[in-house]
């Protein structure tokens, strides 16, 4: 998506660990107008897959998430971060290692908000090694649900996340995808 792209090229700062900094429009203050371009794309993408669940993980993927779920006119659940050890309730569990911190968290989903019959697009904000993916995939499996795809703003296509999930056969859309980026030389896209 080339506005996302132009926003990136203008905005995003590479920091050290293949970290692509966007917190002037995605990760920190978030730019709804540009979320709702983004939203639109991925209504676009899935269209016709009666998506009737959007779920994201907390806390970067939630505003895309809200603003996609209204295209899709949809209810978001998004994954709790938790790092209690004794998960009480009725709930669906995954665990998941954050890129950005480097911290294993189990994370959450009421049994209540999801279930068999529902068709769910995964949304998150950006896709790395797959990690926070994995664990909504298998939060999804875990009340039956289908995952009709994942649509992520931006995937490092680098790293290898986004090919390992696509080759389980699940659909990955990314806005845009990021060849290479360096501090030095900038940032390339596929
Ligand atoms: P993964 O689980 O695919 O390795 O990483 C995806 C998650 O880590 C996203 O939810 C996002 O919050 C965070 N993340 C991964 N790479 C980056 C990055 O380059 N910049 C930022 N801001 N977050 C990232």
């Amino acid at each position: 998506m080339r506005l996302l792209e132009e926003r990136i090229r203008r905005d995003g700062r590479v920091k050290e660990g293949d970290v692509l900094k966007v917190d002037g429009f995605l990760n920190h203050q978030m730019d709804v107008e540009l979320f709702a371009e983004m939203a639109r794309e991925f209504k676009r993408l899935f269209e016709g897959c009666g998506v009737n669940r959007i779920l994201t993980i907390e806390a970067s993927g939630i505003g895309l998430a809200c603003i996609a779920a209204q295209e899709f006119k949809c209810p978001v659940i998004f994954a709790k971060k938790t790092r209690t050890k004794n998960i009480a309730g009725d709930v669906y569990t995954a665990k998941v290692m954050s890129y950005t911190s480097g911290t294993l968290y189990d994370i959450i989903v009421s049994k209540e908000y999801l279930c068999s019959s529902d068709r769910v697009l995964i949304i998150d904000d950006f896709l790395a090694n797959g990690a926070a993916l994995d664990g909504l995939i298998r939060i999804a499996e875990q009340a039956g649900a289908e995952v009709v795809g994942a649509g992520v703003a931006i995937e490092k296509a680098f790293q290898p996340g986004g090919d390992r999930i696509r080759a389980r056969g699940i659909r990955v859309e990314a806005l845009a995808r990021i060849k290479s980026m360096s501090e030095a030389g900038g940032i390339e896209f596929c």
